[in-house]
């Protein structure tokens, strides 16, 4: 069944990717720009990875996103968290706050499925995780659910988004992607931008955390 594949480069995304050139047939791999610091190594890592599986890439930019986000993952004036300052579930709710884009994933889902709706194709595949689920409300499945009842509204071809790293952690993506025979050094998970993956944001914490845990 053709599918369209959301793709920021990140690990779950990634193994998604890899899961759906597996399972389904890929026509388009769909990055979004939106300011946000990591923007360019998310793109580099996105291409990558789209090269890798032999599938096409368009770069979509959202730069009204861009103007109306006040938080640390596109503002240079705020720093992004780094996980240690944040170990409990309330202070990761707060950490979850200064990360937050508006309505960002509700946005991602609902372009990523007019393309699919255009071309054809039947499936929007999103790398979401159970670990994040847990801060983010619009990572769980209960999110999905609800974006697909009203895509049965929005997409004459009743458009389904498809998580398959939905029910898993960070560890078990990894697992995953290891079987899926996924490049993992073209990953960018970090949320900031600089040469290397900063290793102490809570994205590069997780992925570090489960990588070790492999
Ligand atoms: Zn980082």
């Amino acid at each position: 069944m053709k599918c369209i594949v959301l793709l920021s480069g990140g690990l779950d995304s990634a193994v998604s990717l890899a899961w759906a050139k597996r399972n389904r047939y890929p026509i388009l791999c769909l990055t979004f720009l939106y300011g946000q610091k990591a923007a360019h190594k998310e793109k580099e890592a996105a291409t990558m990875l789209a090269d890798h599986f032999q599938i096409d890439i368009s770069v979509v930019e959202i730069t009204f996103l861009k103007e109306i986000t006040k938080t640390a993952l596109v503002n240079d004036n705020l720093e992004v968290p780094n996980a240690s300052e944040l170990e409990d579930e309330k202070e990761g709710r707060e950490r979850a706050k200064k990360v937050w884009v508006p309505n960002r994933n509700g946005i991602f889902l609902n372009i990523a499925a007019a393309y699919a709706e255009s071309l054809e194709a039947y499936n929007v595949i999103a790398g979401f995780n159970k670990e994040e689920a847990l801060t983010f409300p619009d990572n769980s499945p209960e999110f999905i659910q609800a974006v697909n009842g009203s895509l049965e509204f929005s997409t004459l071809n009743k458009v389904k988004i498809l998580s398959p790293t939905q029910n898993l952690n960070k560890e078990e993506i990894v697992t995953l992607g290891h079987k899926l025979d996924l490049p993992f050094d073209y990953i960018w998970s970090c949320y900031l931008g600089e040469e290397k993956m900063c290793g102490e944001c809570e994205s590069c914490q997780r992925l570090l955390r489960a990588l070790k845990n492999n």
